[in-house]
């Protein structure tokens, strides 16, 4: 498992909202299948995961929309700027995987992980505190950091490969993590670099 540096950077701002001047390590890069955002293409940057091929598997599928149309929302779902924090300001879900519950919707994001370290949360470090004032022991110490534009605090989430599939809260935030991205939060620092990058199909509860 190849692990990006850009990973700890980006873990080391996830701890709390820090508002750092650190650059953003990468932009969200190929969209994989399922998503088509209009804007997916200028940021063809190396470093992240690599899941062009997806796009194959995709062809296989029900035709239920070309890959290469942009169908994505008016102005792309990735933009800094905040959207207000109303689910209906979000991008638009699409009906790609998991139908389940009509409360659940699925948001494909860029997920990486991060613990209370030194090197995860700086400064914020040792006060055993999440952006949303909870404390890291929260439900188990299983929550996730999100951009709260898109995922306000306490949203629930549930992750492919974390929590054993449970439903999570959003408890963090960060500098970096913006549009769609997230971490998830773990207890050993080890483990989070063993996360890497992935980008995964997550599902978030509509209450
Ligand atoms: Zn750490």
């Amino acid at each position: 498992m190849v692990i990006f540096p850009a990973t700890i950077a980006v873990a080391w701002l996830g701890c709390h909202a820090v508002e750092s001047s650190f650059p953003p390590p990468q932009m969200p890069q190929v969209v994989p299948t399922g998503e088509t955002f209009a804007d997916a293409g200028p940021w063809s940057v190396a470093g992240g995961p690599t899941v062009p091929d997806v796009r194959l598997t995709s062809l296989a599928l029900p035709p239920q929309g070309d890959a290469a149309a942009p169908v994505g929302p008016v102005g792309g779902p990735d933009r800094p700027d905040p959207a207000p924090p109303g689910s209906a300001a979000a991008p638009v879900d699409r009906p790609v995987e998991t139908p389940a519950a009509p409360s659940v919707r699925t948001i494909r994001l860029r997920v990486t992980a991060y613990c209370p370290c030194l090197k995860c949360c700086g400064r914020w470090s040792g006060k055993g505190l999440t952006a949303s004032g909870a404390p890291i022991t929260s439900n188990g110490g299983l929550f996730v950091a999100a951009d709260t534009n898109l995922l306000p605090f306490k949203t629930r989430v549930r992750v492919p490969g974390y929590a054993n599939g449970q439903w999570v809260p959003v408890l963090d935030r960060g500098g970096a993590i913006r549009g769609h991205r997230m971490e998830v939060f773990f207890h050993s620092h080890q483990v989070a670099r063993q996360w890497g990058v992935q980008w995964l199909t997550v599902e978030v509860l509509q209450e």
